[in-house]
């Protein structure tokens, strides 16, 4: 069930010396959650080419969705757009929509179009580019063998711009229809570990359905916890179906259990 399996790259040194907080993968993992897609990685690689290339093979041959983010500017260690020709094995190519889009951004500002600038249009042969409305580097949208690849810029004001003009629409036509549906319970006065056997009952519901405790601490000697619960299914109805019918079930057996000691309400979900 689903639209099938994403993998998130994030490419760039900056994230692996905790200098830049991946704030891109979480944006990204939900996207493709909310979309219908099961995303089973996400992986951060240094500016370095063999590690990109290696990345991509290994996302290729697993992935029905592949999506980066970063390295696509003029700098020379922005380089995800020449590993990924090089993970297909293919000479990169200048793109010519892509060069006229490069272009334009620089000759509006006077600048005239280097090498390195010129480098920001290649792309291997029959990808396509997205236009990139709040910067210079486009998008690269490759569709092969059933599989689609998305090559985004790391600046997540410009990779979220491309991602909702351009790949959103993509993606959600790909595939049968799917819709996610979500709830969150805070439940406050009982232990993680002892909501536990609620969860594993309310999980055996359905298949389609999931439900996740996610500990906040203690609140003034209280233990607190928020229950994530969401379901996917190919109607909308039936998937806020099941969310709803879980969470009448957990809500009837935690009072079960606990009685008066579990004080339960809800939350809006994180989004
Ligand atoms: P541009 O094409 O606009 O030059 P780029 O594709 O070359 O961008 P990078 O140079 O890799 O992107 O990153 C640009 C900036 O974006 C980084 O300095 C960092 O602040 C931010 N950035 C990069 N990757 C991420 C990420 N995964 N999450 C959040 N911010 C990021």
């Amino acid at each position: 069930m689903g639209k099938g399996v994403a993998w998130i790259l994030s490419v760039g040194n900056e994230l692996l010396i905790g200098r830049v907080v991946n704030t891109n993968a979480a944006w990204l993992a939900s996207k493709l959650t909310h979309l219908g897609y099961s995303v089973r990685r996400v992986v951060v690689v240094p500016d370095e080419e063999g590690d990109i290339v290696e990345v991509f093979r290994e996302a290729l041959g697993r992935a029905d969705v592949v999506i980066s983010t970063g390295g696509l500017g003029p700098t020379p260690d922005d380089i995800t757009n020449l590993a990924f020709c090089k993970a297909l094995g293919v000479d990169p190519v200048v793109n010519q929509e892509a060069l006229r889009m490069v272009k334009e951004k620089y000759e509006a500002r006077g600048y005239p179009l280097t090498p390195e600038r010129e480098k920001m249009a290649m792309m291997p042969p029959g990808a396509k580019p997205l236009p990139n409305p709040a910067g210079t580097a486009p998008g690269i949208l490759y569709e092969h063998g059933g599989r689609v690849v998305v090559l985004l810029p790391g600046v997540p004001r410009e990779m979220e711009a491309i991602f909702e003009g351009y790949v959103e629409p993509v993606l959600r036509s790909r595939g049968p229809p799917v819709y996610f549906a979500e709830q969150e319970l805070v439940v406050r006065g009982v232990p993680e570990a002892d909501v536990a056997p609620v969860i594993r009952e309310v999980m055996r519901m359905d298949p389609a359905l999931y439900v996740k405790s996610h500990p906040k601490g203690f609140e003034v000697e209280t233990p607190l916890l928020h229950i994530h619960i969401y379901a996917s299914a190919e109607d909308r109805r039936r998937a806020e179906a099941l969310v709803e019918a879980a969470v009448g079930r957990l809500k009837q057996l935690l009072i079960a259990k606990f009685g008066g000691r579990a004080e339960i309400s809800t939350t809006q979900a994180p989004r």
